[in-house]
């Protein structure tokens, strides 16, 4: 059987937009700078620092966006999911998820160990409408139980990154995928952004055939 033959027959789930990919992925060296508006003089930086780094008060982990490489399943791509919640695009596709009724649709995991959707805030960015079937089928979080609300609006709440201190020997990390509030300022300071975390307003349920 020929690879078309075979890709024909078992379609391959598409790599959804905010999935990282290993190529992505590079390190960069982290430093503590001085800087006068930080809480306590100190800020978290990379040695190389460009002002695009940084938004919303935090320092964001630096990946490429050029997909090259194999998919990383587990990982998201920092700044396409920032992208994302910002845009408000889908996770899966990357168009955008506003419907014409400009109501945003979103999946969430109806997931007794998923806690953040009960704090009020969700790091997952909205699916469009025609890639819900496909995001339903897809995650094995969402199979076991999912609901789909249309939202009225996403403000951003925090990120979702690692808490960096600093030492005389440089940089270290102490705490990994911290949920930071962007209003809890030192925190902030001393934070690598990894995902941006939104509040949703004005959930409607969204009915589904299944
Ligand atoms: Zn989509």
């Amino acid at each position: 059987m020929s690879s078309l033959e075979q890709t024909a027959r078992t379609p391959r789930l598409r790599v959804p937009y905010i999935t990282a990919y290993d190529e992505e992925i590079v390190a960069h060296p982290l430093t503590f700078v001085w800087s006068p508006e930080a809480t306590d003089g100190l800020k978290l930086s990379y040695v190389d620092a460009v002002p695009q780094d940084s938004m919303l008060g935090a320092l964001w982990s630096r990946q490429g966006l050029h997909r090259r490489g194999r998919p990383e399943w587990k990982l998201v791509n920092s700044i396409r999911q920032r992208n994302a919640m910002l845009r408000l695009l889908c996770q899966v596709c990357g168009e955008s998820a506003v419907g014409p009724d400009g109501r945003v649709s979103w999946v969430l995991a109806d997931d007794p160990d998923d806690t953040s959707t009960s704090k009020g805030y969700t790091n997952a960015p909205p699916t469009c409408a025609a890639c819900i079937p496909e995001a339903l089928v897809a995650c094995p979080r969402l199979r076991r139980g999912a609901a789909v609300y249309t939202v009225g609006s996403a403000e951003p709440y925090g990120v979702l990154g690692d808490f960096w201190r600093p030492t005389r020997h440089g940089p270290v990390e102490t705490q990994r995928n911290a949920v930071v509030p962007l209003d809890a300022f030192w925190r902030l300071e001393y934070t690598l952004a990894k995902q941006l975390l939104v509040v949703l307003d004005d959930l409607r349920p969204m009915p589904l055939d299944r």
